[in-house]
């Protein structure tokens, strides 16, 4: 694959440096059959260091799994070798199926088929909490 020329993709950028393989993890590219370059600490001038996905393949990527991760990431869709749109993303008020609560005696340890629902609990300590139990979701 070709970095720099994706025909039909999307380009997560301006993901803080350290943060791209959570992300990577998080949306689950590593269990998809799709080309998947992971630059590492490129050299930005807005934030320092960045880490920058891009992926060669037309597939939905959760928009609230990038703003959980980063919030001042940007998704640009590619089509056609050129950018058709650039996407914002923030911090989502619900994360549904994308954490685990790691309470052993929450309701959804037990009960396999409930979504895992986390809350934005506080916005400017981008903390969140298990809609059943409360308990603090570990940082990113
Ligand atoms: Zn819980």
């Amino acid at each position: 694959m070709k970095v720099d020329a994706i025909q039909d993709g999307i380009v997560i950028d301006h993901i803080a440096a350290g943060c791209g393989m959570k992300l990577y993890h998080l949306l689950g590219l590593d269990a998809l059959d799709v080309p998947v370059a992971m630059i590492t600490n490129v050299v930005s001038g807005k934030r320092g260091r960045k880490d920058i996905i891009k992926i060669d393949a037309d597939l939905p990527v959760s928009l609230d799994v990038v703003g959980y991760v980063d919030p001042e990431a940007t998704v640009n869709i590619i089509r056609k070798g050129e950018l058709m749109e650039k996407k914002r993303v923030e911090l989502p008020e619900r994360l549904v199926n994308v954490i685990r609560c790691k309470n052993p005696r929450c309701i959804t340890s037990c009960e396999q088929e409930l979504d895992q629902i986390f809350r934005l609990a506080d916005r400017e300590k981008m903390e969140y909490r298990c809609l059943y139990c409360e308990t603090r979701a570990a940082g990113i």
